[in-house]
């Protein structure tokens, strides 16, 4: 499980709304940039942004859904082969 402080430190929330069933909590990295998956060179040159959901809890009586806005990035080794990839 998450941690308060590990979340905090990570997370900005951007957005929380209510609806009759659901409370949906849309979050976004503090980060500015991501190590790419290949060959692990910083990136912050981003290329899109995508909205993942991420997890979904029930709490009291309403569901909760995690939603969390995911960047993808320009990876800048010339010699990597992934071009893009997500944070
Ligand atoms: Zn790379």
């Amino acid at each position: 499980m998450m941690s308060k402080a590990f979340f905090e430190n990570k997370f900005n929330i951007e957005e929380i709304n209510y609806t009759a069933e659901t409370i949906n909590i849309t979050v976004k990295s503090k980060e500015n940039g991501a190590l790419c998956s290949k060959c692990g060179e910083y990136s912050n040159n981003p290329h899109s942004k995508y909205i993942r959901k991420f997890l979904d809890m029930p709490m009291i009586d309403k569901k909760t859904i995690l939603f969390i806005i995911s960047r993808r990035f320009y990876c800048k080794n010339s010699e990597c082969l992934q071009v893009v990839f997500s944070e």
